[in-house]
């Protein structure tokens, strides 16, 4: 008999058809009871496989070893399980002690278990991905990944990479953090106006960390057609909320010869695809993350809960047109609301102009369509310089898509191609022209309509797994005052 190594997947797929067989399997134990049973996973799952050991056969001084938390490598013969729950386990023969766990210390861990907070999953980000939770959030996410760079792929873009030091200055998606060599202990060198001056730092000018790969995307595009980056983003907010991080990963597509509507229906179509992607492929994870939900629901005030399941939630996404209106429309929905008039809103509805709060795109989204929204057409006056403005003279063709629980999922728009326009543009908001002369020249040499998006891959696991704050979706979360691990 040969005797295989198996994920805890992989055994665990093959079912009864393994059943005889010898097998080597490796992880951690999550629990050992009765002296007999281990329950071992190895992240490959979320289910654990059982392992069954005769303590008549085994020294005392491994039994004692078999603590939570320790990792093992077991060797044994697959039989039908006895009990109910699983339909598969093994028979032990041989069990390695890989490395010890204290029970004495693993009081004070996460990895006890029992119920903790995800508060005290965060502190503890060096042991969540063993938590049932996070190492389920974990494998959607990169479900998700893997299934944007499939969709990206099938559909004929070019993956590009776009710097992550940049010189190009603000383009108003965010505050920036400085990227410097200077020695911040020692005086630093000032020009004539008694500025730092930058000229004598590293790249000889002031850089700082990406906020956005756009404007690299669209040079890109104007030589590849469609192409999309995918990758970390920097942004210096110091809003503590839950939908902001200060590292984030943003995946931003940019396409030649694509006006707004194209743009719509691309970044519909692509949610649909990878949250499809993601049900099919995660069905263990996500029902858990959904019971996990639907019991969080349970416990919110009635007026906060969400009407349907995370499960019902994610089919109602896939199986529904997003609405598409645009902000003026949005701005007399919100005006004339029940919400707005009995003065409901923290930052209330004062008119067209104003920039919408995270409050009033959910309101939207959960209160007056019950679906996803793609608002377009915003006030020129509160979006970046860089989109095409619309021929009333007041309005760019921006899209925000709007998603329940989450607000503003994914932020675009057509771009402004013509030169003329542009450069008044960049006048009146202060924009750099000598800065961006490189951005100014695409619009020289063959310039063509063209669109894009950005979207916050954290904020599309937030959505997925129905989780509530940020933190809880990426590894080792960047926000004020915090970068431990
Ligand atoms: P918001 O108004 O929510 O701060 P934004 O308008 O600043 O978003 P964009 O500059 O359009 O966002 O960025 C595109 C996308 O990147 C957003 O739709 C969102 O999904 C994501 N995103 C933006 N800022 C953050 C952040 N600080 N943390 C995580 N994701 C972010
Ligand atoms: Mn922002």
């Amino acid at each position: 008999m040969t005797m295989l190594n198996y994920t805890i997947k992989d055994l665990l797929n093959k079912g009864k058809e393994a059943v005889l067989q010898e097998v080597c399997v490796q992880g951690w134990v999550r629990s050992f009871r009765s002296n007999r049973f281990i329950a071992l996973n190895d992240g490959s799952t979320i289910r654990n496989i059982q392992l069954v050991v005769d303590f008549e056969n085994f020294d005392a001084e491994i039994l004692d070893k078999i603590n939570t938390a320790a990792s093992l490598k077991a060797i044994g013969e697959v039989i039908e399980s006895q009990g109910s729950g699983q339909e598969i386990e093994i028979q032990v023969q041989k069990i390695e002690i890989l490395g010890e766990s204290n029970p004495d210390e693993l009081q004070s861990t996460i990895l006890q278990p029992k119920a903790h907070s995800l508060e005290k999953l965060r502190e503890q980000a060096h042991h969540r991905f063993r938590t049932n939770t996070f190492g389920a959030i974990m494998r959607v996410r990169n479900s998700l990944m893997f299934a944007i760079h499939k969709y990206f792929n099938e559909n004929g873009f070019v993956y590009v990479n776009t710097p992550i030091i940049t010189g190009s200055d603000a383009e108003g998606a965010g505050e920036m953090f400085t990227v410097t060599n200077f020695d911040l202990e020692k005086d630093l060198p000032k020009n004539e106006e008694g500025n730092v001056d930058f000229s004598e730092d590293f790249f000889g000018r002031h850089t700082n960390l990406t906020v956005s790969g756009q404007l690299e995307a669209e040079v890109a595009a104007m030589g590849l057609g469609k192409v999309y980056t995918f990758g970390p983003t920097f942004r210096a907010e110091n809003s503590n909320t839950t939908r902001h991080l200060a590292e984030f990963w943003m995946i931003e597509p940019e396409m030649a010869f694509y006006n707004l509507d194209m743009n719509m229906d691309l970044a519909e179509d692509m949610l649909k695809y990878v949250i499809a992607y993601a049900i099919e492929n995660c069905p263990d994870d996500l029902k858990f993350l959904s019971d996990r939900f639907d019991k969080e629901q349970t416990q919110k005030p009635q007026n906060e809960r969400s009407e349907l399941s995370l499960m019902e939630r994610l089919e109602y996404v896939l199986h529904n047109n997003f609405v598409r209106l645009t902000y003026t429309e949005a701005i007399e929905i919100l005006q004339n609301s029940k919400h707005n008039q009995k003065k409901k809103f923290k930052y209330p509805i004062e008119g067209w102009g104003m920039d919408l709060q995270s409050e009033h795109e959910r309101y939207l989204v959960e209160k007056h369509f019950k679906s996803p929204v793609i608002l377009f057409d915003y006030p020129a006056k509160i979006k970046a310089f860089y989109m095409r403005l619309n021929d009333d003279g007041k309005t760019v063709r921006a899209m925000d898509v709007l998603f329940p629980g989450i607000g503003e999922i994914i932020g675009g728009s057509q771009r402004e191609e013509r030169l003329d326009v542009l450069d008044e543009k960049m006048d009146q908001l202060g924009v750099s022209k000598e800065n961006l002369w490189w951005y100014r020249d695409l619009r020289k040499f063959g310039t063509v309509p063209h669109s894009g998006f950005g979207l916050g891959l954290e904020r599309l696991v937030l959505f997925v797994c129905g989780m509530g704050n940020i933190r809880d979706v990426i590894p080792f979360p960047r926000t004020p005052k915090s970068a431990e691990f």
